[in-house]
């Protein structure tokens, strides 16, 4: 008889950014065979995610029922991407309030087993309070960062310490308490929800109450890579005390991403995939902010001037700018410079797509030289990945902190601007990309450290005979755990019984 598979179960925040590296990790825990996977989310998320399963996937979904109305919320708000931004903290607070459902939920798992546990719990890095259910039950928890550790640290520690609030900020520069190794951080390298929190507002209250709940986990599975991000993963082993696994980089498949739809707009894979193909290698600026962030209009003229100034090719992915609604019809005469899409149409230098472009199938084309990007952190992985460097204008959340990371540490990016709000000038955007793509020293040396990186990040996820990479291994030291750990979680709650 066939060995009875252990039961995985797998809860993110209702985001695009959160549900999609989960569903990423539970394909790549899928393929193992060993694990049956459970992931949960609410109604109108499972009715998308089912959509964007493959056939033979044997992943089960399980529906935990919310409504957003009860929250404040519009009617029918189950996922961040159909609210403005400022309802995301209100989401958040909503979320926190499905403990007691999700602790029945684990309940009626158990009993449908027969008395059997999950053999873990994987969590989001916003559900600080899903540890403390586990705890409860006995079941083992590790939470799931989508960002990497050097950024997710950051983001850390200074919602849980406000550091720019109690120091004496001469320079308008600081350093974490906690985190000294981050070195200097300037306060525009803060996202608007930090620069404004003064310990009393909805974000700071919700992370000072939830992070510190991490503490009851099992530890923490990172979408990194140890080679090129270990500062922030050591900040984690020596401020919890847990052991941390960096397993990544675990990326949706370009089959799967087809299938989560959102590729049907702006353009088809194989138009873009055909007007690369025309170009010579190595010589295309790919230009994107990701799936949720736009910048502000006058930044977009500058940057529109920029590309026709550098003379370079490029694909820029154009979402309507800050003021307008997301779907807005395309304004580019009112948005870009008179003429610019017709020049660059008959001049065949760019590609203006509209919200949304095949990036996977850009970035791992050999005409694609490098990246403008906001450096969300699946951009930056699948960057890396292909050995694309970066050009860093960090937009939101713990983007700052990975350009940081990228252009002082790991040396494979070169920041171009910070925020939707700064000015930006064209002339000094064009010397940026021109220093990136062009064959000056500082250019040569930041392509070569993306090539390495692509390296460290093939080895990282070498399965083969006699040699595992450091992320398999992590994948392989976290089951190991879970299966320790769970014995212990049980006799800790056993203890509790009696
Ligand atoms: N993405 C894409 N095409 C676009 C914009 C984004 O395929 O035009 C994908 C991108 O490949 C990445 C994700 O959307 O996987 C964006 O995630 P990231 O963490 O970079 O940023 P976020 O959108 O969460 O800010």
């Amino acid at each position: 008889m066939a060995e009875k598979r252990e039961n995985v179960v797998m809860f993110p925040f209702m985001a695009q950014g959160h549900i999609i590296p989960f569903l990423a990790l539970a394909l790549h825990i899928e393929k193992t065979g060993k694990y049956k996977i459970t992931f949960v989310n609410t109604p109108l998320n499972i009715k998308k995610l089912r959509s964007s399963l493959p056939p033979n996937s044997s992943i089960q979904f399980l529906e935990i029922p919310f409504n957003s109305s009860d929250h404040g919320l519009p009617p029918n708000t189950e996922n961040c991407d159909v609210v403005p931004y400022h309802f995301v903290v209100r989401l958040l607070e909503a979320s926190a309030s499905l403990r007691t459902v999700f602790k029945q939920l684990i309940e009626d798992i158990i009993q449908e087993e027969d008395g059997h546990r999950p053999l873990c719990i994987i969590g989001d890095i916003f559900f600080g309070w899903m540890a403390g259910v586990a705890q409860e039950l006995g079941v083992f928890h590790a939470v799931f960062s989508g960002a990497g550790g050097f950024g997710l640290a950051c983001y850390y520690s200074i919602w849980l310490n406000l550091p720019h609030k109690e120091i004496k900020l001469a320079d308008n520069h600081f350093l974490l308490p906690d985190f000294q190794e981050a070195s200097k951080i300037h306060l525009t390298q803060l996202p608007l929800t930090m620069s404004e929190a003064d310990g009393t507002d909805s974000w700071s209250v919700f992370h000072g109450k939830y992070l510190p709940e991490w503490s009851k986990s099992g530890g923490i599975l990172f979408n990194t890579v140890e080679e090129f991000d270990h500062i922030g993963l050591m900040y984690f082993m020596r401020k919890l005390g847990r052991p941390v696994w960096p397993v990544g980089p675990i990326l949706l498949s370009i089959e799967n991403r087809a299938r989560a739809g959102k590729e049907a707009a702006g353009i088809t894979p194989e138009f873009c995939k055909a007007w690369l193909d025309t170009k010579p290698q190595n010589s295309v600026l790919y230009v994107s902010f990701g799936s949720m962030n736009t910048i502000s209009p006058s930044q977009m003229m500058q940057l529109a001037k920029a590309l026709e100034v550098s003379g370079k090719n490029f694909i820029w992915v154009v979402r309507p700018p800050l003021g307008f609604d997301i779907n807005s019809e395309f304004k580019a005469n009112e948005w870009l410079p008179e003429g610019f899409e017709e020049r660059i149409r008959e001049s065949k230098k760019g590609l203006v797509v509209h919200k949304w472009a095949p990036q996977l199938e850009i970035l791992s084309h050999k005409s694609t030289s490098a990246f403008l990007s906001h450096c969300g952190w699946n951009s930056v992985l699948e960057s890396l990945s292909y050995g694309v460097p970066l050009l860093g204008w960090a937009m939101a959340a713990e983007q700052f902190f990975n350009v940081k990371l990228l252009v002082e540490e790991v040396g494979v990016c070169v920041e171009v601007a910070r925020g939707k709000a700064c000015e930006v000038n064209h002339e000094d955007v064009a010397a940026k990309i021109e220093l990136v793509m062009s064959d000056c020293e500082k250019g040569k040396e930041i392509r070569r450290k993306a090539s390495q990186v692509r390296e460290m990040i093939k080895n990282a996820m070498k399965d083969e005979k006699g040699f595992k990479g450091s992320s398999v291994k992590a994948m392989d030291n976290f089951f190991n755990a879970a299966r320790t750990m769970r014995g212990q979680a049980q006799k800790q709650q056993n203890g509790r019984c009696t």
